[in-house]
């Protein structure tokens, strides 16, 4: 099982902002902002790219989700929401996330 589905069953416990049935939002390991946090749908998918039709409703979720993530985190100056899909992207843990960033001033592009 991936480390996000262990994180989804309870089986590790991460530093949750934000949870319900379909979704879990917790801080990153490794923040690359003062407020770097992940949204992950508990249902395992790989990534967006291997997203179906179907899952339409969550991807829309998870978008949802980080809006609420924000504004619970206060991130009223605004924030950076990022969906690495594929190793080039630089997608390292293959299950679907979306990073939320905020809290400081974020060059674009990124590089
Ligand atoms: P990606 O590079 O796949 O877009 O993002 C994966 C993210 O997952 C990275 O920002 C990394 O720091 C984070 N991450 C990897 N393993 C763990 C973990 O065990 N716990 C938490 N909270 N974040 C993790
Ligand atoms: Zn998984």
């Amino acid at each position: 099982m991936c480390i996000f589905c262990k994180m989804a069953k309870g089986e590790i416990t991460p530093k949750t902002v934000l949870e319900d049935d379909e979704v879990l939002a917790f801080h990153d390991i490794s923040p690359q902002a003062p407020v770097h946090v992940l949204v992950i749908p508990k249902r395992h998918v790989e990534s967006l790219a291997a997203a179906e039709p179907a899952d339409q409703a969550l991807l829309g979720k998870l978008l949802w989700t980080a809006r609420e993530v924000a504004q619970k985190l206060g991130l009223d100056a605004g924030y950076r929401t990022v969906l690495n899909s594929g190793a080039e992207a630089g997608q390292s843990v293959f299950h679907l996330h979306l990073h939320v960033l905020g809290g400081r001033a974020m060059a674009w592009p990124p590089g």
